[in-house]
């Protein structure tokens, strides 16, 4: 089979090396294509292709269309919003992520995050400490875990929402469950969201949660911009001279926040959560991997369409 890896900001070259070997040992061949800089490029490349690897790269309707052979793509990270789920179960293609990959780069990324905003962006002056202060975490997936599990260990009181893991393995952890979002946010200094972006979370997280904050309530986002009403952030942080927001996924009208709110905002200019070594060689190794197994075994563990 033929498996192309298309990657507009390529994986490290210890991952692509990984990436063959475990391809080439299954009998397979690789294909890349890396830094293409033109939609047409990837729709001739996946014309032959039996399997697709991908990072941010779009997979859109177009795309699938043209890759008449495709079987299997494969995200190799977390959010799958960057696929047509839908065009590829009309063409009868599995589509998988590589869950857990990351996490530990984003949960990193998120306390930073939190200490950045409470030393005062790292400029002169009195800042505060999170040791103490009370985390909730919107969302116990993969990367809400991981925040949790290193918040505690950093003495933040830890509480969480997620409507699809049970209360008693968050109690396990050492985890308050919240009853409601709305309770979470009146009761914690940070909000740390970990929602994945999908018709019923976009747009979820506007003026009504974040005027529940606490003073000097602070919201960190490694998730995705789209889970954000960002004209109802716009209106709290005016509202609400105390309240703060820090992303990794910078809104769109990002310099206007910059401009008005000066350092009660920081967006990284580039999303970097997942930019780590470990995670890029880890998320393209699975990615291979789960590719193989798919045509050795048909197992399709980590399908996200349907
Ligand atoms: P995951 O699939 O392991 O966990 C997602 C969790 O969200 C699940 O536990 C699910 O039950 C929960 N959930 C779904 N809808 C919810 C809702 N309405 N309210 C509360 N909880 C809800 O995903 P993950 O690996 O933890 O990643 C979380 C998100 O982080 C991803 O979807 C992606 O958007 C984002 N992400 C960002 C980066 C980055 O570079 N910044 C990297 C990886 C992931």
């Amino acid at each position: 089979m033929k498996i192309l890896v298309a990657t507009e900001k390529p994986f490290a070259a210890a991952a692509v090396n990984g990436i063959r070997e475990i391809c080439q040992a299954a009998g397979h061949e690789v294909a890349l294509l890396e830094k293409y800089s033109s939609k047409e490029q990837l729709l001739e490349a996946v014309a032959d292709a039996d399997a697709l690897i991908v990072r941010s790269d779009k997979v859109t309707q177009e795309v699938i269309d043209a890759a008449k052979r495709l079987k299997i793509v494969v995200r190799a990270g977390a959010g799958y919003d960057n696929i047509a789920l839908d065009a590829c179960t009309e063409h009868g293609i599995t589509a998988m992520n590589t869950p857990g990959q990351n996490s530990n780069a984003v949960a990193e990324l998120a306390v930073a995050m939190m200490i950045y905003m409470s030393r005062n962006c790292f400029t002169p002056g009195t800042g505060s400490e999170i040791s103490g202060k009370r985390l909730g975490i919107q969302a116990y997936g993969n990367v809400g875990r991981l925040v949790a599990a290193k918040a505690k260990a950093l003495g933040m009181e830890v509480t969480a929402f997620d409507p699809f893991v049970p209360a008693e393995k968050m109690r396990e952890d050492g985890v308050t469950p919240a009853e409601t979002v709305e309770e979470m946010y009146a009761g914690c200094n940070f909000i740390s969201l970990h929602i994945p972006a999908t018709p019923e979370t976009r747009g979820s997280i506007g003026y009504d949660l974040l005027s529940r904050m606490p003073q000097g309530g602070c919201l960190v986002n490694t998730a995705r911009k789209e889970v954000i009403n960002e004209a109802e952030l716009e209106k709290a942080l005016t509202d609400r001279t105390d309240l703060k927001y820090v992303t990794d996924i910078a809104a769109d009208c990002q310099a206007e926040l910059n401009e008005k709110f000066g350092k009660r905002v920081f967006a990284t200019p580039k999303k970097m959560g997942a930019e780590t070594a470990e995670a890029n060689v880890n998320a393209g190794l699975a990615a291979a991997r789960q590719i193989v197994d798919f045509f050795a075994t048909g197992c399709t563990r980590f399908k996200v369409n349907k």
